[in-house]
């Protein structure tokens, strides 16, 4: 059993120059305004308010990073989250769009502590072409991969599993790659964590790192 027992927020920032020191091994989370992404990390971390859930999309438009240390039977680690700004809001101008690309492929391509990207989708609508596009450039760096599927608790029980299914196909993954999170249910918490924790010392028994669309 893996569980979060301690979270705090670390800083915030637009470019290389505010990131954090170098400390433990980092999480980017990637995802489309209004996925979940706050909710997600704010379950990953054990709280209920570490990032404050938005109902406006797009709002976000810096780095954010926590840490989050982890339990797993007695023995603690501590990973950083970095909480990247969403993407494919409509309403966003192409300016503002170009300056969202550069923040954040600067922080995904060049940052060394990174260890892996959390790529995240609406798991009832499925991947957007915002997130195949997302993705496709992930599987471009070379970086480990993990692909969870969010809000899962809207669809009935009997559907999850199928639905994961299709979600991996549609991304020409295997069909258990896709792992099914919900924040208001708590499901997936202890997959995304042990993922994070096999990551961070470099294991990659249970994510498979490196594999990722298309390939
Ligand atoms: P973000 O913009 O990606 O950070 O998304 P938020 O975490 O702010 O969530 C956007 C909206 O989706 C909010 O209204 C949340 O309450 C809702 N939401 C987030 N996660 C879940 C989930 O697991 N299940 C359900 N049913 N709603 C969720």
């Amino acid at each position: 059993m893996i569980r979060p027992v301690d979270a705090r927020f670390v800083t915030t920032a637009v470019a290389p120059e505010g990131y954090p020191a170098p400390g433990p091994p980092e999480f980017a989370f990637v995802g489309r305004s209004n996925v979940g992404k706050s909710s997600m990390i704010n379950a990953l971390a054990g709280r209920r308010r570490l990032v404050r859930v938005s109902n406006t999309p797009g709002r976000t438009r810096t780095l954010n990073f926590f840490d989050v240390e982890l339990d797993r039977k007695g023995e603690r680690r501590t990973v950083r989250l970095a909480d990247l700004p969403g993407y494919g809001f409509a309403r966003v101008q192409k300016a503002e769009r170009a300056t969202w690309d550069r923040m954040i492929t600067a922080y995904l391509a060049g940052r060394r502590e990174l260890r892996g990207v959390v790529s995240i989708v609406d798991a009832e609508v499925g991947p957007t072409p915002d997130d195949v596009r997302t993705l496709g450039y992930l599987t471009t760096l070379g970086r480990p991969v993990l692909v969870v599927a969010t809000k899962l608790d809207r669809l009935a029980k009997a559907r999850r599993r199928p639905r994961l299914g299709a979600i991996a196909a549609e991304l020409q993954l295997p069909p258990d790659r896709v792992v099914g999170f919900s924040a208001t249910e708590k499901t997936g918490v202890t997959e995304v964590c042990q993922a994070l924790w096999e990551l961070s010392d470099g294991s990659s028994s249970s994510v498979d790192p490196g594999r990722a669309p298309g390939r």
